[in-house]
């Protein structure tokens, strides 16, 4: 009898006969995949070209019963299970190894009601893809700055960018989801549906099922904003530092500036002799009136004195693409980061120490700058902890040769155990890389109980542990 070898979640193998592979096929929309078969390498492929892993079987979803379906063929036959959204995650959870891989990435329907002010997002649309019908009506989600990330992975862990400030994060939004949950059931989720799944669908991440369509609240924005790159020599990077922590502390919600170092890469608007050496960018967004943003912008930009400032109006889907040739899919890429309260002397400086030692071109470290209308939402409201933290540090090492692989990961993680004495503890999942597996209860902080009780309340046998994990509550050690 032909069949699949697959992966079991408890790391053995079972065979599954192939006439019942064709069965489940007759019923889906979508199709299913295996080794061999036309598309079935461009499906494992994700942005982490670190990532190489063959799952046994991949269905491409293209109805929520196709979901329905998956989940129960996983859930019956004890499969491994990964989910695989805009495959943007940096632990490349999407993709298994051996198992059943479900991807959602043909699911990309984005419906807008501008009169209520309501999107409804399928799971496999990348943030281009909603910033698109939203803002051909004036609306907007906030979202993250990349916009070939997928909304699904980025809304169910968090969600930051320009406009947090001003509308908070991407889950602060979420009006309702529909979910395919453990068992198989298709439930909706909202402040008055299943409010418990809700609160921990909002900041936990793939944990809880298979989330199949998000309802956003959209806000007012542009076309234009205010926004652009102030670009410095990393020689001043501390006193600019300075002065920038500073000026943040009076910024008002509309304005959001995040700091990156890195090798200047070959822009026209950098003169050429400044192309690959290190630098400092302040990245900044003004998301109203564009006279109040001349006026909210200018401490920022009088600091000390600039290779270029390129800060002016732009339509704002092309800011949220302003960044994608830097993180384009394919290259090797390994993160750490630390959420910070305030910017310490003692911080900016190892910070930029670090960048004086980057280990190669495309490295850099970012602060991302939030607060704002995202830290004035109660801590407990949704199962995201950190509201206090007003920076993001990400240490982004990315590079392009195997060889260069410990280097790169070596300097990430020195600066990532040098920065966290200066840290609050807590960390954004969205950020966290696969070997970060002991972090996540610390990650969680305060909710990381209450997660773990709703994981045992929706997925007892851990069905949905290719992420950023909650253990049910029950269990002492992975299931
Ligand atoms: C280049 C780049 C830029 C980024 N910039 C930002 C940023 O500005 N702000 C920010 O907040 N984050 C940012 N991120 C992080 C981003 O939020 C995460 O990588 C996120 O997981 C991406 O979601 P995805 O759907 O593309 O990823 P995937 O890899 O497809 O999914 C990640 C995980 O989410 C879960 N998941 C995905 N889809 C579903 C679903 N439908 N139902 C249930 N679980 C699901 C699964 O556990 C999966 O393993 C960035 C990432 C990259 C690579």
């Amino acid at each position: 009898m032909s069949g699949y070898s697959l992966t079991t979640l408890t790391a053995g193998k079972t065979t599954i006969a192939s006439s019942v592979v064709e069965a489940l096929a007759s019923q889906l929309s979508g199709s299913i995949l295996a080794a061999g078969d036309a598309g079935y390498d461009d499906a494992r492929a994700i942005w982490n070209g670190m990532v190489d892993r063959r799952p046994g079987l991949i269905i491409r979803c293209r109805t929520t019963m196709d979901v329905v379906s998956a989940v129960r063929f996983a859930a019956d036959n004890g499969l491994l299970v990964s989910v695989r959204g805009g495959g943007h995650g940096i632990a490349g959870n999407a993709v298994c190894d051996g198992g059943l891989m479900i991807d959602l990435s043909a699911m990309k329907s984005v419906r807008v009601d501008a009169s209520n002010q309501r999107a409804w997002v399928e799971p496999g649309a990348t943030l281009a893809d909603l910033d698109k019908e939203t803002q051909a009506a004036g609306l907007i989600v906030p979202t993250g700055v990349n916009s070939t990330t997928g909304i699904a992975g980025l809304t169910l862990g968090g969600g930051f960018g320009w406009i947090t400030r001003k509308f908070g994060l991407t889950l602060d939004n979420l009006v309702s989801v529909e979910v395919v949950t453990a068992d198989g059931e298709v439930r909706r989720a909202s402040a008055t549906q299943e409010p418990d799944l809700f609160w921990g669908l909002r900041g936990g991440g793939g944990n809880f099922g298979v989330v199949t369509a998000f309802e956003f609240r959209l806000h007012k924005l542009g076309p234009q904003v205010l926004s652009g790159l102030v670009v410095h020599p990393l020689a001043d990077a501390e006193t600019v530092l300075k002065e920038y922590r500073q000026a943040l502390e009076l910024a008002p919600d509309e304005l959001t500036c995040w700091a990156v170092m890195r090798q200047a890469p070959p822009l026209p608007f950098l003169p050429e002799e400044w192309h690959g050496k290190e630098v400092l960018i302040l990245a900044m967004c003004y998301c109203g009136d564009m006279a109040e943003g001349e006026k909210a912008t200018a401490r920022l930009r009088s600091i000390g004195t600039p290779i270029a400032d390129v800060v002016g109006p732009a339509p704002f889907t092309a800011w949220q693409q302003a960044f994608d040739p830097l993180l384009a899919p394919g290259a090797r890429n390994y993160w750490k980061s630390h959420d910070f309260a305030s910017l310490g002397d003692k911080t900016i400086s190892l910070l930029v120490g670090a960048a004086r030692s980057l280990p190669g071109p495309e490295c850099e470290i970012f602060i991302a700058h939030v607060g704002g209308e995202a830290g004035r939402v109660a801590a407990d409201a949704t199962a995201f902890p950190q509201r206090s933290s007003h920076f993001v540090m990400n240490i982004h090492a990315r590079w392009r040769e195997r060889e260069m692989d410990q280097a790169c990961i070596g300097w990430a993680r020195a600066l990532f155990d040098a920065a966290r004495p200066f840290s609050v503890g807590t960390a954004y999942i969205n950020f966290m890389p696969a070997d970060e597996v002991d972090r996540v209860q610390e990650a969680y902080g305060g909710s990381y109980q209450r997660l773990a009780m709703l994981k045992q309340r929706y997925d007892p046998a851990n069905l949905f542990r290719m992420n950023q994990n909650v253990m049910p509550a029950r269990s002492t050690k992975a299931a």
